[in-house]
């Protein structure tokens, strides 16, 4: 390697992940790995590491459905058993659900692409 060359960022699976939690690029940290609500960007605007290479596809909402359906099913379920609960309980319980949900996609498409960083597992 020559001494012009910046090396190769190490892909550290756990840093990557949540890197990309927050919306970062995976390689160093900074520049946004996604536009506007769910867009993941080609390259980083920083560092310019290839992100193009690393498509999640729906991988991020079947994390999003399953977490928020092990988390709300049964709390949705067991409130509902409660008759003396009010109406309003049980709606704010799904609208809670839908807005995790919505605040979760994008944070886990991101983590999902600094997973497959991390691995290398280009699918392009
Ligand atoms: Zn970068």
């Amino acid at each position: 390697m020559s001494h012009n060359q910046t090396p190769a960022p190490a892909r550290v699976l756990g840093r990557a992940i949540m890197r990309g939690f927050i919306g970062r690029c995976s390689a160093c940290g900074r520049g946004p790995v996604i536009r506007g609500y769910i867009s993941p960007v080609a390259a980083c605007s920083v560092c310019g590491e290839d992100l193009a290479r690393y498509q999640t596809a729906d991988f991020a909402p079947y994390l999003v459905t399953f977490f928020v359906g092990l988390v709300f099913t049964p709390l949705t379920f067991v409130l509902s058993l409660d008759e003396t609960l009010a109406d309003w309980a049980l709606y704010a319980t799904i609208a809670a659900a839908l807005a995790t949900a919505f605040v979760l996609l994008p944070r886990t498409k991101g983590a999902a692409i600094g997973l497959l960083w991390a691995l290398d597992v280009p699918n392009t």
